[in-house]
């Protein structure tokens, strides 16, 4: 039971400090809402801290020839984060770091072929540039890269001070609370903030954005669904010896990445190469020694000219949350449910959070706004990067 010392009634309350909780947030109180974030963790200790931060724009989709509708509004999500990194974009994101301007498919020598033909398609010409061999990203200069590489126009960000720059702004509106304190009843709810206070938070609009931890949100309301599905993914991180980041997505002869790989720096500056794609998605399958093994392989086969003699692996267990479709296919933009006052989403890709966050906005303005004073209550800390975490590591 909460011991309530203060009611306070605000338009939107949002459950879940991940990407998509914090730029509906940032969102909501730059139109002039009054809105609450509760987080029970460090913003970002869900999925998004272990986001390789790439903002797609649809490549895969075009890949597959099935261009939708929204994989069209998925194209526009490069230049939304662009604008706000640059300062002139619906949020303020000059304070959060570009790692790199662009990310790159490459293929090896005997698959070389195969990809030109999906870039020489038309959707394909207006996505991607083809690199000179000194246009080349520093890796793939070497004397010994016999593929072929190409550009698209999808920045890739440092998820953690995306949140730290969307969070600061609007701090006053996040609540650090007590695991499982939060009691729902119709349009309002009783939470304990982590220093022992209690508070009943009046709302009309509740939005559920707590990742994984949707369902038993869900649950706890009494609402059987929209359904939930985790994907499990086994993504390996390398240090030691590396000079060059790559940021790359290397293809394989199907549509997949056979590897995708970003670059990160630890607390101690060293480069770190962060592998998904494929490689990931199969690894589910392996245990982590057959993993790093595999991943060895892969990056011989694939960068033979990176030494891996100094080399440091970890294994990084990590499932994905969304919307699970009752035809078993997996979704490729965002997902909301309304039911009542309760909406429960997932962005299922950080770079679709502005798309979600909009249409959220928009259901939120069908209520109209109120003024909240808002109490002075704790706030979570940022969550940290897991290749900062030093127990992580130590497979030699
Ligand atoms: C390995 C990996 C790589 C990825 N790479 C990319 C990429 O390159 N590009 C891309 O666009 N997407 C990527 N994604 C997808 C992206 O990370 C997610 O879609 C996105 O981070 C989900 O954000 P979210 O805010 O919905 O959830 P989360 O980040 O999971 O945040 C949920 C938050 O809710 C909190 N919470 C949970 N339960 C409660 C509760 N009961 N009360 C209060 N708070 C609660 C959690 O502590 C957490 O802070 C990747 C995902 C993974 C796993």
């Amino acid at each position: 039971m909460v011991d309530i010392a203060i009611k306070v009634d605000v338009d939107a309350v949002i459950v879940g400090g991940g990407i998509a909780g914090l730029w509906t947030l940032a969102r909501l109180r730059d139109e002039g809402y009054s809105a609450v974030l509760l987080e029970d963790d460090a913003l970002g200790a869900g999925q998004t801290r272990y986001a390789q931060g790439i903002i797609h724009g649809g490549t895969k989709y075009a890949l597959t020839g099935k261009l939708t509708a929204s994989s069209e509004a998925v194209a526009n999500m490069p230049s939304i984060w662009r604008a706000c990194h640059q300062g002139h974009g619906e949020l303020d994101l000059r304070n959060a770091a570009m790692i790199s301007d662009a990310h790159y498919l490459w293929s090896t020598a005997n698959l070389a072929s195969k990809i030109t033909g999906f870039f020489a398609s038309q959707v394909m010409r207006a996505r991607t540039t083809a690199l000179s061999p000194e246009q080349r990203p520093a890796i793939f200069q070497h004397k010994k890269f016999k593929g072929s590489i190409y550009r698209l126009d999808e920045p890739v960000f440092d998820s953690i001070s995306i949140l730290r720059a969307l969070a600061e702004p609007v701090m006053s509106s996040i609540v650090a609370i007590r695991k499982d304190s939060m009691q729902l009843q119709s349009s309002s709810l009783n939470v304990e903030a982590v220093n022992g206070d209690g508070y009943e938070i009046g709302f009309n609009k509740l939005i559920l954005m707590a990742g994984q931890g949707n369902e038993a949100l869900l649950l706890s309301a009494g609402l059987s669904k929209p359904a939930m599905q985790l994907r499990p993914l086994k993504m390996v991180m390398m240090r030691g010896g590396l000079t060059e980041k790559v940021f790359a997505h290397c293809m394989g002869a199907g549509i997949n990445p056979r590897v995708t790989i970003t670059s990160h720096t630890d607390s101690d500056n060293n480069i770190v190469w962060y592998m998904g794609g494929q490689l990931a998605e199969d690894g589910v399958h392996r245990t982590d020694d057959e993993q790093i093994a595999r991943a060895q392989q892969e990056l011989a086969a694939l960068i033979p000219w990176q030494k891996q003699d100094a080399a440091q692996w970890a294994i990084l267990d990590i499932d994905r949350a969304e919307v699970r479709h009752a035809d078993g296919h997996r979704p490729d933009t965002f997902y909301l449910d309304q039911q009542g006052d309760i909406i429960t989403a997932w962005p299922t890709k950080m770079a679709l959070a502005p798309l979600l966050a909009q249409q959220l906005l928009d259901l939120v303005a069908v209520s109209g706004k109120t003024r909240a004073e808002l109490p002075a209550w704790p706030s979570p800390p940022l969550a940290a990067f897991p290749w900062c975490e030093q127990a992580r590591w130590g497979k030699a």
